[in-house]
């Protein structure tokens, strides 16, 4: 069989990994990604929500309110949900996500993440000019919706202190909310749109169009198991199905299953997983949703995709292969059809994914300390979507000695001892 070569290998062609290739690939890199799949896309970045979260300055991070803690252990949240059976492989993970949650240590979190959220859309705004996919773009922004004065009245601390950082958003009472939403049924206190994030409706078919440009500028996409990969004098190898890949750099960006190979390789990475859900309805009639909108009490979103309204979940705790329980669809449905007339569901079945989460919620980015030529870019737990470009671009800059955009430090992994 033919050996391949490269300068860089990416594994993993999601949207973290396609966007990683584009970027080394404009600054000259010969590059190949590699995926266990054919295509782009098809994994966990085909199932998120669709938002480019350029107003989401705060992440994900563990509650510390007694209360709010207490549902989430009796598994009375419908944003949250635990596979007791997997409590053992997951608690320790859990304990190092509620430290990493201290008010200092999120904030901490969050001036890192900082760089990366604002440069987000813009970086996506040029790949999609690139791509010739603006259909895959809208300006809709997103609605937040609260169903009790309690948790409307935290958003709205929440978002006075996101103005801070630029969010702009405008607060909904029920007239604003019916003039934007005229399909939306319920006794909500309020809610907030964010104007300014962007909305993909179909997230697998960007992460296409990305791996498209890619090849039409010379890219090839070749598929192997990462699994296989081996170091080399003075490289990296991987069995593909069209022969060795060999490259002298290598780029994991395997998302959730990076693990698979920073394990192998002696590193000792906290990646954790999020699970989460969805599933298509078709709208009934001639009912129309006109954004991506949160019924935040409620744990769950609907957004408008191209293949329908596309229902999706909050967040389950388990390990990442377990089959899937469709508990949390089964609660969100019928809340669901409350708020939205929703009518036959288009997916045989609901999908799965894992956001892939490190304890602190910030990916890891930059040189693996121990091996030459191994470069890190996963852990872009709910933001993968939306980081996945700014992320390539950080890489990228890094992996050919530019001059960094954004502080890279916060990113080593060497902050996990
Ligand atoms: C329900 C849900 C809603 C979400 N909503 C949003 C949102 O609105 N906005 C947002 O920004 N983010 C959102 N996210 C998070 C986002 O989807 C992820 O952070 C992102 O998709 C991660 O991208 P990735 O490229 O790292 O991983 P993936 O997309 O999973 O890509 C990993 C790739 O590795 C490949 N692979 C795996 N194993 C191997 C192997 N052995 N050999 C070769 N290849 C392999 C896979 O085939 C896959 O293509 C959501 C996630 C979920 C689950």
């Amino acid at each position: 069989m033919a050996e391949l070569k490269a300068d860089v290998l990416v594994l993993g062609a999601g949207m973290v990994g396609v966007s990683a290739a584009l970027h080394l690939q404009q600054r000259g890199r010969d590059v190949i990604l590699v995926d266990r799949r054919e295509l782009a896309g098809e994994e966990t970045s085909f199932g998120n929500a669709g938002m480019i979260e350029s107003a989401s300055v705060f992440p994900y991070m563990f509650p510390r309110d007694f209360g709010q803690i207490l549902q989430y252990a009796i598994n009375g949240s419908p944003q949250v949900r635990y596979q007791f059976v997997d409590l053992p492989s997951f608690l320790p993970w859990l304990v190092r996500y509620y430290l990493a949650s201290s008010p200092e240590r999120a904030l901490r979190s969050a001036m890192a993440e900082l760089p990366l959220i604002r440069r987000s859309l813009i970086e996506h705004e040029a790949l999609i000019a690139e791509a010739e996919v603006p259909e895959l773009l809208r300006r809709t922004g997103w609605i937040k919706l609260f169903r009790s004065d309690a948790t409307l009245a935290n958003a709205v601390r929440d978002f006075e202190r996101a103005k801070q950082y630029g969010v702009a958003g405008e607060l909904l009472d029920g007239d604003a909310i019916a003039m934007r939403e005229p399909n939306l049924t319920g006794e909500f206190a309020g809610g907030i749109h964010f104007p300014a994030p962007g909305f993909v409706p179909d997230p697998g078919g960007l992460a296409k169009a990305y791996a498209a440009l890619f090849k039409r500028k010379g890219g090839r996409f070749l598929v192997g198991d990462a699994r296989t990969l081996e170091q080399t004098t003075g490289g990296w190898r991987v069995g593909g199905s069209e022969g060795t890949v060999v490259g002298r750099e290598i780029v994991v960006a395997l998302g959730p299953w990076s693990d698979l190979v920073f394990g192998p390789l002696g590193y000792s990475i906290p990646l954790g997983v999020k699970r989460g859900y969805h599933l298509h309805l078709a709208p009934r009639g001639n009912a129309v949703l006109n954004h991506p909108v949160l019924d935040s009490d409620l744990g769950y979103l609907l957004a408008p995709m191209n293949r329908g309204i596309r229902l999706t979940t909050g967040v389950e705790f388990a390990r990442r292969d377990r089959p899937p329980t469709y508990i949390q669809i089964e609660q969100a449905l019928p809340r669901a059809q409350a708020l939205f007339p929703l009518g036959d569901a288009v997916d045989a079945k609901p999908w799965m994914g894992a956001r892939p989460c490190l304890p602190d919620m910030l990916p890891v980015i930059g040189k693996a300390p121990r091996h030459a030529g191994l470069w890190f870019d996963f852990g872009h737990q709910h933001h993968g979507l939306t980081l996945g470009p700014a992320t390539g671009r950080l890489l990228a800059e890094m992996m050919t000695g530019e001059a960094p955009f954004a502080d890279p430090t916060p990113f080593a992994v060497e902050r996990f001892g």
